[in-house]
């Protein structure tokens, strides 16, 4: 009903609850069991809390979906999209059209981005600049009389996004047993220690995990692969942080082969691991790297594809027209709202700050949690990070049922007014940027309460 739609409080009587159960498809969600509870209504945001309408304050370690890197409510933000929405609202980028926001952002991203990411393409979601790094990679090859090189590399617990060839880049077997599974994609091992590394040093291990690309490609054939595509860390697959020794070695091994290198920095870009983008604190050099959530910070929807000379430069002389877009790529609002998030993002080092701020946050946590049983590993780069839970910390043996346990964690956080995400039984953080020291002692005592319930539960 309308009134419904217009109005932010329908009736005092208006059961939200009702309306969000027989309505509304959430994503990643088992509604069945959703509807068995209450559905959390988030109200409001203020710098690092959320309000829901039950009247609770909690504080967001997950910084919405790790993209609301400035904190909520910035004032900033609201006033460039307001600027932007009074001047043009919308404009396309097609047939010989541009805007002056599209533009100035696609200056001032290639400025910023490492090495020759000299050309920026825009779209809404991750999601699409997967899919768009994607085409491109296989439209590169084949403007280049290589057609055959079409097969996409990613990697077991990868996570390029929703979109069916994001999801089939990605690792996520879940997804692929419904429907997301296409030709042309093959997986390796991710370089994750903690559950494989077995007996080996992490250097070693991150040797070995490289090798296994390596492996694949002999097995596969270079000439049938397009690119490789990985996150710097592993976000949703349980923010997986390879070893010092992985990134230099694959990327030698795409060089080797001709291979491309997509880093998907949809979660790493913009300051989350202490640098603007996880490339540089890797030291990765790719060919195609996507960028989305911290661009905007999450306050609109938008996203980016860099690319390089050597794929643009073919992509813009020999390929002709290519055949790829949206209505809304470098849609003028969502560029103003980003060149006002990147002035936030400069102008308080929100980067630099993020390595300092990670470092004393997981200081704190193992000082918290350090000694309990039930915490096998704590492990961050920057503001992002994780917690293993553990049936043994000795062995690093996980729990029998994964996710299990993870899912009482995460249970016991909300109910400590903390939102920290399970992924399995390990739990993941990746604060707003702008946390402060009081608030990240609040965050560690709230999970070390939620912690140890579960360890309570549990044993
Ligand atoms: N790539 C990575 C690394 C991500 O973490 C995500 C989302 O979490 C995506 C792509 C997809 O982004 P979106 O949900 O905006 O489509």
């Amino acid at each position: 009903m309308l009134d419904h739609i217009v109005s932010p409080i329908p009736t005092p009587d208006y059961d939200w609850q009702a309306a969000d159960a027989a309505h509304h498809l959430h994503p990643f969600s088992d509604h069945k069991s959703l509807h068995q509870g209450r559905v959390r209504i988030i109200t409001g945001g203020e710098g690092v809390y959320l309000t829901d309408d039950a009247g609770h304050r909690i504080l967001d370690g997950m910084a919405g979906l790790w993209c609301v890197a400035v904190g909520y409510g910035r004032q900033e933000l609201v006033d460039a999209a307001t600027r932007q929405m009074q001047t043009l609202p919308f404009y396309n980028t097609f047939f010989k059209t541009a805007t002056r926001p599209v533009i100035a952002l696609a200056d001032r991203l290639t400025a910023m981005a490492p090495g020759d990411l000299n050309h920026a393409f825009f779209a809404s979601s991750g999601s699409e600049a997967v899919d768009t790094a994607l085409r491109m990679a296989r439209t590169y090859w084949i403007t280049r009389g290589k057609p055959g090189k079409r097969i996409i590399l990613g990697r077991e617990y990868g996570y390029h996004g929703s979109t069916t060839l994001g999801a089939a880049a990605g690792g996520m077997v879940d997804m692929h047993r419904q429907g997301a599974v296409l030709p042309d994609f093959a997986h390796v091992m991710p370089p994750y220690w903690y559950g494989y590394g077995g007996q080996m040093s992490p250097e070693e291990f991150g040797l070995y995990a490289a090798k296994q690309i390596e492996d694949k490609i002999r097995e596969i054939g270079a000439k049938s692969i397009a690119a490789f595509i990985g996150e710097p860390i592993q976000g949703a697959g349980g923010v997986i942080i390879p070893p010092e020794t992985y990134w230099p070695e694959v990327q030698r091994i795409c060089r080797e082969n001709d291979i491309l290198l997509i880093a998907d920095e949809v979660i790493t870009g913009f300051g989350r691991t202490g640098r603007m983008f996880g490339s540089e604190t890797f030291g990765i050099a790719p060919d195609i790297m996507t960028l989305a959530k911290a661009i905007t910070s999450g306050y609109i929807p938008l996203s980016a594809v860099l690319v390089g000379d050597r794929v643009a430069d073919v992509l813009i002389n020999e390929t002709g027209e290519f055949y790829h877009g949206f209505t809304y790529s470098g849609h003028p609002v969502a560029c103003a709202v980003a060149l006002a998030n990147l002035d936030i993002l400069e102008s308080e080092g929100l980067a630099a700050r993020a390595e300092a701020k990670g470092a004393r946050l997981r200081g704190k946590l193992a000082e918290a949690l350090g000694d309990m049983p039930i915490v096998g590993e704590i492990r961050g780069v920057g503001l992002i990070g994780a917690i293993e839970l553990t049936a043994d910390r000795r062995t690093r043996r996980f729990f029998e049922r994964r996710g299990r346990v993870g899912t009482i964690c995460r249970d016991h956080c909300f109910a400590n007014d903390l939102v920290m995400r399970a992924v399995r039984d390990t739990m993941v953080f990746s604060p707003p940027l702008t946390i402060t020291d009081d608030e990240m002692d609040e965050m560690v005592a709230r999970a070390a309460r939620a912690i140890a319930a579960t360890q309570a539960d549990v044993r």
